[in-house]
């Protein structure tokens, strides 16, 4: 199945996303992660974009759509993921045409609702992994073992230089602008189904799980 997440930074959805990945095999395209690998790897894009991801600000369609078409030339067999995107109408539309190219569509969108109070209190527990980008949060989500990451057992974190108060609300203000004609265009579809985001981790997986009858 073809899965969309919806939902502000902070919300979980990178969370979930790691469970449909590793116990489920899905396909994990996450937008915001295609962007920080450019970066890391100093690429042309990278430079573009550092200082607008920096500050909170949405990157041009253009660019995060050709980043997305390129992962679907890859054409991934299993179950697709995509997280944090679409973030506009016009991502949106274009991921339909370019699903319709591979003869996929979209099963499910799951748009995850979250108080602004409780998404900057993730935020401001957030931390990653410097190798592999594991996403976690002090006290909720820490690594099982103390110090290591689960993923690629490095010892080494680093907090997101966006994970500012800040440029949080920078990136909310973004998001509440945008979300509404994206919820809508889905809800035509009859695919959005909203998720209590606020629950516990297990809580989230199990609706989610219900959700995508998986
Ligand atoms: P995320 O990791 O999803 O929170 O994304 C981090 C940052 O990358 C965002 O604040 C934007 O600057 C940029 N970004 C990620 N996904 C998109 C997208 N679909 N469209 C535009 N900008 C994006």
């Amino acid at each position: 199945m073809i899965v969309v997440f919806i939902g502000p930074s902070g919300c979980g959805k990178g969370t979930q996303a790691e469970f449909l990945k590793n116990k489920k095999g899905y396909t994990h395209i996450s937008t915001g992660d295609l962007l920080r690998s450019e970066q890391q790897a100093g690429t042309e894009i990278g430079c573009k974009v550092k200082e607008d991801i920096a500050n909170g600000k949405l990157i041009s369609d253009d660019i995060v759509l050709a980043l997305v078409k390129k992962k679907l030339e890859l054409l991934p067999k299993n179950g697709i993921l995509f997280d944090g995107f679409p973030r506009t109408l016009k991502q949106a539309k274009a991921l339909d045409l370019m699903l319709l190219d591979i003869k996929k569509e979209i099963g499910c969108v799951v748009d995850f609702s979250v108080t602004e109070d409780e998404l900057y209190n993730r935020i401001k527990g957030r931390f990653m992994c410097i190798k592999c980008s594991r996403l976690y949060n002090d006290p909720n989500y820490m690594p099982k073992v103390k110090g290591v990451c689960d993923k690629c057992q490095s010892t080494e974190f680093k907090t997101r230089p966006d994970d500012t108060a800040e440029v949080l609300s920078k990136r909310l203000a973004w998001f509440k602008e945008l979300v509404t004609p994206i919820r809508e265009y889905y809800k035509q579809k009859n695919l959005l189904k909203t998720l209590d985001a606020s629950q516990s981790i297990l809580q989230v997986r199990e609706e989610m799980v219900s959700f995508l009858r998986i």
